[in-house]
């Protein structure tokens, strides 16, 4: 099983990498969510953003709702060596497809930053309750400093992609933290992702 590092700093440092990569994610016009894969040694294996808005390359799954941080994460580094002794630390709580591939290939141990109380996998099943996904331990919001910059990073993605049911069951997780996201401008036509 999962040998990875209990302690918070060591979560706090890999979730702070996680959260740049979000960031980055969202300068390049994608939404913001970053990951990175560590390995029982403490070393990231693999990093990863979300890529949905920008182009698909040979190296990088993009253009596409799948484009998610941890599938960026998964087909960068390829076979996994020894998969039940990594770590997977993402910004935002994983949703069903990437908790799923997760779960899959055998990743030990998943942290996330900030939970996403409508496309988080957490408000479609409990891991520890699934046969698939009861192998893989799961550590949500072990920060609750990262956890709230996590959550006010991905606010104004929630408020624009999801629907008013999601937008409110963001509102009740983190009532602070989405305190005066601008509303989303009736003119907009863009597409919800
Ligand atoms: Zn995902």
């Amino acid at each position: 099983m999962s040998s990875g590092s209990s302690d918070p700093q060591v979560h706090r440092l890999h979730l702070q990498e996680a959260l740049q990569l979000a960031r980055e994610a969202q300068e390049a016009g994608s939404a913001p969510v970053g990951a990175v894969l560590v390995n029982a040694q403490g070393a990231v294996i693999a990093r990863g953003r979300n890529r949905v808005a920008e182009a698909q390359t040979a190296e990088h799954v993009g253009q596409a709702s799948v484009a998610h941080a941890e599938m960026d994460v998964f087909f960068g580094v390829g076979k996994l060596e020894d998969p039940g002794t990594l770590t997977l630390y993402t910004s935002l709580e994983p949703c069903l497809m990437c908790g799923g591939a997760s779960a899959l290939l055998g990743v030990g141990r998943v942290v996330w930053a900030t939970d996403d109380p409508w496309g988080g996998s957490g408000r479609l099943i409990a891991w520890s309750s699934h046969p698939a996904m009861q192998e893989t331990e799961v550590i949500p919001t072990p920060d609750p400093e990262l956890e709230a910059e996590g959550a006010l990073l991905f606010a104004p993605e929630a408020k624009r992609a999801f629907p008013e049911e999601g937008w409110a069951l963001w509102r009740g997780r983190y009532p602070r933290e989405t305190e005066g996201v601008q509303e989303r401008d009736p003119e907009d036509r863009t597409p919800r992702v």
